[in-house]
């Protein structure tokens, strides 16, 4: 019987490049949108900073599929601003969608499968959560917690057979980094290593290894796909 995957946001963007994915390596894929449903998948409508909305959808998902075997944890936002400037209202929606959301989706579906005794969850956090970002101080903390709070339940699953990782991306191209300024972008090439922008199947490449059968032993891992970004040059 195939695998069953739930990617949160993957209607489009790097979400969407991870079902497909997922779904070309076997699994059966179940996504969560909040505007458009997705172009292909079985999709689910979900707003993550909502726990009833969260809740019904994983359960929708359940009757449908089955169990989910394998989670990604990866709708998020950015809502960018100069630290003084940013409301507090722009700082919690970031954390509210980014962390919670994801809290929320793990919980939800962490319980079933510590009782099948098996499970990948893997968290798409940001580099920006490793080396910190500025502009970014609502998003950066966010995808930080992500890292503590997938580290800390690598350990607290260890024993029941689930692996729980993070992926941190660094430049994609999706629809949240068309949206930056292009005095921004201009010299993005020269601060990555490799010289160039990602693509979301880059990513989505990274997370199926690690939702796959080839990383049974790799748990409470950070991989940054960020051609580099991340070494501070
Ligand atoms: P996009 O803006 O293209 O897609 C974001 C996805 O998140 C959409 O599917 C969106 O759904 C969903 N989403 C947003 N808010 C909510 C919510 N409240 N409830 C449910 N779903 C929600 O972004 P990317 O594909 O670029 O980003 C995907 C992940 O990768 C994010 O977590 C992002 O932080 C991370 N990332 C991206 C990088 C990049 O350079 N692109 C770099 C590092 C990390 P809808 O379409 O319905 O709004």
């Amino acid at each position: 019987m195939s695998r069953v995957a739930l990617v949160t946001g993957g209607n489009r963007g790097i979400g969407l490049a991870v079902a497909r994915q997922l779904a070309k390596d076997g699994l059966e894929v179940a996504v969560t949108y909040r505007s458009d449903p997705p172009p292909e998948f079985f999709g689910v409508r979900c707003d993550v900073r909502d726990t009833e909305s969260v809740d019904r959808a994983v359960a929708e998902v359940q009757e449908r599929l089955g169990p989910v075997d394998v989670l990604v944890a990866n709708a998020g936002i950015t809502r960018d601003r100069p630290f003084l400037t940013m409301s507090e209202e722009e700082f919690t929606d970031v954390v509210d969608t980014n962390l919670m959301g994801s809290y929320r989706v793990t919980r939800r579906v962490v319980r079933d499968m510590m009782r099948r005794r098996s499970g990948r969850i893997v968290m798409v956090s940001s580099v920006a959560g490793l080396v910190g970002s500025a502009g970014q101080a609502n998003y950066a903390s966010s995808k930080a917690g992500l890292v503590g709070l997938a580290r800390s339940l690598a350990l607290e699953l260890s024993g029941r057979g689930i692996t729980v990782n993070v992926v941190a991306p660094g430049w994609i191209a999706t629809d949240m980094t068309s949206a930056l300024p292009e005095k921004v972008t201009a010299t993005m090439h020269t601060q990555v290593p490799l010289g160039r922008q990602g693509t979301a199947e880059e990513v989505a490449e990274v997370v199926a290894f690690l939702a796959g059968e080839g990383a049974g032993y790799v748990t409470g891992a950070v991989l940054p796909v960020d051609g580099g970004l991340s070494l501070g040059r």
